[in-house]
């Protein structure tokens, strides 16, 4: 089904490396592309040296059947996803991501092509997102593939920005649309369901591209936190969108304690969004709420901050942070008040 997972013409088996010559090969084109990385791979431990400023930590797990199906996925995407899901989460601290570790658990179904082909999906996301690959951990696993990446970040203490402190009267902003990776997952599963039961049958995926891609090949928004950086705004509060709209936005009014009106008609759904939740007889709003894996970020700025980014191409308003006795409400295009309920957990 997955051209890309497709057994290359060599198998060649891991055991012929060795765990030295293994990681050799998968690390040999990393590359140091900042002076704070001063020891990277190859030593006990990664040497990083910042002096004025804040380092931020993240880290990630992917584990086999549970985050991810190798069936649909190809490797080159799944590592570029795994470390691009990592730097999303400093991006959401307002933090540029600097290094990378990752560590892998695998069985030995895999061949070394195939590893390779995961780190070329990993050294890839280190180019394009200006990161180093530093270290990691190998092991084999008796199950399936297990990933574990960790990013770490730097900013200026005065830049950094959590999740709780949003301010009554902040407008809610999110950078782009919300639910196609969620479909893009919805129409995988479906070409899955139908190859298993008739192999003959070639997946259509073709016509669409968009909302598969945003499933298997996200990007982290960077370009958020330069246009911040030079337009001096620092958002009062944060957060990526992992888990769906919904959950996210609970998690900063939680944390600010505040409440918050998001408003339906200003939640934005891609066309081929919309069209495809139809198609799978789910309501558009639903899957923009509840799918998540969007990685656009949430933040919020007060008023007059608002207004610098209000006609900013790409975002979009999409309510207001209340005082926490208004409860946390979206109210639908018909007029009607929801609470917000939070899906997150999916994979528990
Ligand atoms: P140790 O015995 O100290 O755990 P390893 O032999 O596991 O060291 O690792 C050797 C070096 O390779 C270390 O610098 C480690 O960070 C790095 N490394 C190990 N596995 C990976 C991996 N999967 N990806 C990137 N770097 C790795
Ligand atoms: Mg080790």
């Amino acid at each position: 089904m997955n051209d890309e997972n497709k057994p290359s013409t060599t198998h060649t088996p891991i055991s012929s490396l060795g765990e030295f010559g293994l990681i050799e090969h998968l690390t040999k084109h990393a590359r140091h592309r900042h002076p704070e990385t001063i020891t990277g791979i190859g030593d006990d431990g990664a040497v990083i040296k910042n002096d004025e400023e804040l380092t931020v930590l993240s880290t990630d797990l992917l584990v086999e059947g549970i985050h991810f199906d190798l069936m649909y996925t190809p490797l080159k995407h799944l590592g570029y996803k795994s470390v691009i899901v990592n730097l999303s989460d400093i991006f959401a601290m307002n933090a540029t991501p600097k290094q990378v570790m990752v560590s892998i658990a695998l069985s030995n179904r895999f061949s070394v092509e195939a590893l390779t082909e995961l780190y070329e999906g990993i050294h890839q996301a280190c180019i394009n997102y200006n990161v180093d690959l530093i270290g990691g951990d190998t092991s084999s696993s008796k199950s399936g593939l297990v990933i574990s990446v960790t990013a770490i970040g730097t900013a200026a203490p005065e830049q950094v920005v959590y999740r709780n402190k949003a301010q009554e009267g902040d407008h809610i902003f999110v950078t782009g649309d919300l639910g196609a990776a969620y479909l893009g997952l919805q129409i995988l599963e479906r070409e899955k369901r139908i190859f298993l039961e008739n192999p003959n049958i070639q997946p259509e995926l073709a016509q669409h591209q968009y909302l598969v891609g945003r499933q298997l090949r996200p990007e982290a928004r960077q370009d958020i936190i330069s246009l911040f950086q030079q337009q001096n705004i620092v958002p009062n509060a944060m957060i990526d969108i992992s888990d769906g709209l919904s959950s996210d936005i609970l998690h900063i009014c939680k944390q600010s304690n505040v409440g918050c009106s998001i408003f339906e008609e200003n939640v934005p759904i891609h066309p081929e969004s919309y069209h495809m939740a139809l198609e799978f007889k789910l309501n558009p709003i639903t899957c923009a709420l509840s799918g998540g894996e969007d990685y656009e970020l949430l933040f919020t700025l007060p008023s007059e901050e608002a207004k610098k980014v209000q006609d900013t191409a790409g975002f979009f308003d999409i309510g207001k942070i209340t005082s926490i006795d208004k409860g946390t409400i979206l109210y639908g295009k018909n007029g009607r008040a929801d609470q917000l309920i939070a899906q997150g957990w999916k994979h528990l």
